[in-house]
């Protein structure tokens, strides 16, 4: 009986497996915004930096300093210190994706970002390539 159950779990693992490496995909995300007064609240901060797999004061930093507007976190918000649009905003969150977070040689999102000697490097878990990037 366990025996049975096991070997279903272990199946049911196997398959899922599968899928999950057949057709990798991945979904820019996209950011939901309030305004309150003259603030913006990024009211998925949290989430799309864990879907992102990224450290969320590197997330705040970037983006505040690429929409030149301080911020700040609250909860699993990050509120901007300005009125922003939209599009704006989404744009830089795909600069962000782009620049820290998809492999710049085979295009998939498993990579990290790893600090050697005060450089910052993406390395891809997917095919093996590390290069400088930036530091935020
Ligand atoms: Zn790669």
């Amino acid at each position: 009986m366990e025996f049975d159950y096991f070997q279903l779990l272990k199946k049911a693992r196997e398959s899922a497996g599968k899928e999950v490496s057949g057709t990798k995909r991945f979904q820019m995300p996209v950011v939901n915004l309030e305004y309150q007064g003259r603030k913006t609240i990024l009211r998925n901060f949290e989430e799309i930096c864990e879907y992102l797999k990224r450290d969320k004061r590197l997330v705040a930093r970037f983006l505040s300093r690429e929409l030149a507007s301080p911020a700040y976190e609250q909860g699993k918000f990050l509120i901007f210190q300005s009125n922003l649009q939209f599009t704006n905003v989404q744009k830089k969150l795909e600069k962000f994706v782009k620049e820290y977070v998809i492999c710049k040689v085979c295009g998939q999102p498993d990579t990290k970002i790893v600090k050697e000697r005060r450089i910052w490097f993406i390395k891809c878990e997917a095919c093996g390539a590390k290069y400088p990037i930036e530091k935020i």
